[in-house]
């Protein structure tokens, strides 16, 4: 028989990839990718080669449910990067990583992107001194991040923090300073500090017909 799994898991197993959606679990041999015993529902039943329209359609489903952006929302970002110099593909995956709910993840001040979106959308945190509620800020370098002194926002962050198996902080985030819950941005991302396997160029494809 198979084994329950979430509507939130699914959309991995639905991918083939793990999108880190559950905090600590994603780590753990929990994680419906790791005890995948076969293919998941209906994929039993697909045929053929997929189409390069479909190869293409699930890189841009891959990405947009990493980070949790919505289409209209994605399709803004896609606009964005078109404009700036550089591979599109590149300039559209470093955007994304500079948003601030992506950054609060990769800082280990919140288990799980969807968790960090909430942390921001709470008020939980500062960027430069000021109170900034809105996850797809797009931080820069010299930005400061902090998290608000009020003993609930410190609760929570340090709680995310003493989560055993926190993977190391990106060279171009800085976590180091002697106040835990404070970071400082050091530099655009790039391509390459992306940790998510993605071939960009398949969504420029898909995305500039
Ligand atoms: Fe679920 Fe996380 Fe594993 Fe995805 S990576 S299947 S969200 S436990």
């Amino acid at each position: 028989m198979g084994r329950h799994i979430g509507p939130v898991c699914r959309l991995c197993r639905r991918e083939g990839i793990k999108l880190f959606l559950k905090g600590t679990r994603c780590d753990s041999p929990k994680c419906a990718v790791e005890r995948r015993d076969g293919p998941p529902g209906q994929q039993q039943y697909r045929r053929g080669k997929p189409s390069e329209y479909s190869i293409r359609l699930r890189e841009k489903q891959k990405v947009k449910r990493y980070y949790g952006v919505f289409e209209r929302q994605f399709r803004r970002y896609y606009d964005m990067a078109s404009r700036r110099p550089g591979n599109t593909g590149d300039v559209l995956m470093a955007l994304l990583e500079r948003r601030l709910d992506n950054v609060i993840t990769l800082l280990g001040f919140a288990v799980s992107r969807p968790s960090a979106r909430q942390l921001v959308r709470h008020g939980h945190i500062l960027v430069n001194g000021r109170k900034t509620d809105i996850p797809s800020y797009l931080v820069k370098p010299g930005d400061i991040i902090k998290v608000k002194e009020r003993e609930e926002s410190q609760n929570l962050v340090t709680a995310a923090l003493n989560m055993e198996g926190l993977p190391p902080v990106p060279d171009w985030l800085d976590r180091a300073g002697s106040e835990a819950g404070e970071a400082r941005v050091n530099r655009m991302p790039s391509i390459q500090d992306v940790s998510l396997p993605v071939t960009p160029q398949l969504i420029v494809e898909l995305l500039s017909r």
